[in-house]
């Protein structure tokens, strides 16, 4: 188990806390992921008091492993974020709203975990391509268009089409 993502409120007194995490597997702390991760970088300085709200700031980095969307070839993604959360005692907040996540009185600790795994989440890429002008696989032969030029014939017309123009012209 790695070291859990947590900043105790008694090592705060004494001013801003920096901290670094490498997790080596993200999904332990950060729960499942939509997306093939390499480790997560998360560095930090947290500043405040239980009272006053607790602000934590830093930089998230990791690196996704995914295949474009249009031709399956494999990508590395870097992910890059800049991390800002704000923690106060609830029931003043509602967890995760614009950046500010509840904290229970009782707690003795801030739980950054909710918080890095939404800059992760945000961070993955919704429709990764390995060029913006990729031109995918062919949809007959299935080759990558952009390593070679296949010989299939161009897509005739859509036998769809065909039949309606039919039909137009038996109206006439
Ligand atoms: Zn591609
Ligand atoms: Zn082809």
């Amino acid at each position: 188990m790695s070291d859990s993502l947590t900043v105790s409120f008694g090592s705060l007194h004494s001013g801003p806390v920096r901290r670094a995490w490498r997790l080596e597997d993200p999904a332990e702390l950060l729960g499942s992921l939509p997306a093939d991760l390499e480790a997560v970088e998360l560095e930090v300085e947290v500043v405040g008091t239980m009272r006053e709200g607790v602000r934590a700031r830093g930089r998230v980095r990791s690196t996704v492993n995914c295949t474009c969307r249009r031709c399956l070839a494999a990508l590395q993604i870097p992910l890059d974020a800049a991390f800002d959360a704000w923690f106060r005692a609830e029931p003043e907040v509602t967890a995760g709203e614009d950046g500010i996540w509840g904290v229970s009185e009782k707690a003795a600790e801030i739980d950054l975990a909710p918080a890095v795994r939404e800059e992760v989440l945000l961070g993955i890429p919704a429709y990764p391509v390995c060029a913006v002008d990729c031109a995918g696989l062919c949809p007959t032969c299935g080759v990558r268009l952009a390593d070679e030029e296949c010989t299939c014939p161009p897509p005739g017309p859509d036998p769809r089409w065909a039949a309606l123009t039919e039909l137009a012209s038996d109206e006439e």
